[in-house]
């Protein structure tokens, strides 16, 4: 099968495109011949490589992938079209057994560990999929899928966020940071997003936002502080990491929570714990979503309620390309493949 990937890490220009041997799926699996595929940043992690991180090479990277059903499963005959679901839980552990299949104690991500969607086809557990209606195309699916389940479990379910709720949501351009800003109006609160720049912070006022704060501004998060008449946000959502956190702890409430999912400026930070005990804080993590939160917020995307934001779009062929512009970081939304 035609596949990217890569045989040893680095940059961009390790991405290559040719013939890789067929995929066969496993007890329970299916295959999928994909149509679409999307980026994620973890495809440059993995690219790049950490220590101790052991990948059977070459490797297919890939956590969202949309197409057609090419041999069938137990519910799903060939031709079904569907969206693959990443956050692949065992189906056995005690947390999977509790619906919480994101904390699986095996839990993988397609395409980290295993092979992804990047390519024509793919072999994925059957209860992974969701039935694709016909009028949403495969590279929106795909475009949706890791980014809105992701927002959704963080937002709506450990965040709690409620009608009425101010949220600020620190970066505007990104996959996740577009949806939280859907997902946070479609629920009701206030959104303010803090933005580096006016083409993205353009893109979140297109979405909905309610006041725009631009980055570069100095000691941004004072200055939410005072948009909410000194009483700061419900919520913050920070998804970059060390050079916000601080800020985003001095733009919240006495009691407020501050969600995250990740960290787009690198993982470690110094946290003055006087704002957290002082002022109440909830530091609240979170990866991805359980299979019945996937189904609810993909149904919002199938019903036009949520809407993936598509950066660019590029052939499999052109993978170095489409890494290329990852690796640069100007991305508005997301970039996907077709296949
Ligand atoms: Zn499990």
């Amino acid at each position: 099968m035609k596949a990217g990937f890569f045989r040893q890490h680095g940059g961009p220009d390790v991405m290559e495109y040719g013939d890789l041997p067929d995929t066969v799926p496993g007890p329970g699996e299916v295959l999928v011949r994909v149509r679409a595929a999307a980026l994620n940043r973890v495809d440059k992690w993995v690219r790049d490589g950490w220590p101790g991180l052991k990948l059977q090479l070459p490797h297919i990277l890939g956590s969202d992938g949309a197409g057609d059903v090419a041999a069938g499963g137990a519910q799903v005959k060939p031709g079904d079209r569907v969206v693959i679901n990443t956050s692949l839980g065992c189906g056995q552990c005690e947390f999977c057994a509790a619906g919480h299949d994101n904390w699986c104690a095996r839990w993988q991500l397609l395409g980290e560990t295993i092979a992804g969607t990047d390519a024509e086809y793919v072999s994925v557990p059957e209860r992974q999929l969701l039935a694709l209606p016909e009028h949403v195309s495969f590279e929106n699916a795909a475009a949706a899928a890791l980014v809105f389940q992701t927002a959704w479990h963080s937002l709506i379910t450990r965040g709690q966020i409620r009608p009425g709720e101010t949220v600020l949501i620190v970066g505007a351009a990104g996959g996740v940071n577009s949806a939280a800003i859907q997902i946070a109006k479609l629920a009701g609160c206030t959104v303010y997003v803090v933005g580096s720049d006016q083409r993205k912070l353009a893109l979140a006022e297109a979405l909905g936002a309610d006041a725009l704060v631009d980055r570069t501004q100095e000691d941004w998060g004072k200055r939410v502080y005072q948009l909410t008449q000194r009483r700061g946000v419900d919520v913050v959502v920070d998804n970059v990491g060390a050079p916000t956190l601080m800020a985003s702890l001095r733009a919240a409430r006495k009691g407020g929570r501050i969600l995250t999912v990740g960290n787009t400026a690198g993982p470690k930070f110094e946290l003055d714990n006087r704002y957290m005990f002082a002022r109440h804080l909830s530091l609240i993590g979170s990866t991805m979503s359980t299979r019945a939160e996937f189904a609810t917020v993909m149904g919002l995307v199938f019903a036009g309620r949520l809407k993936p934001v598509v950066d660019t779009t590029f052939a499999l062929p052109e993978i170095r390309a489409a890494h290329e512009r990852l690796e640069r970081g100007d991305v508005l939304g997301k970039i996907v493949l077709t296949v």
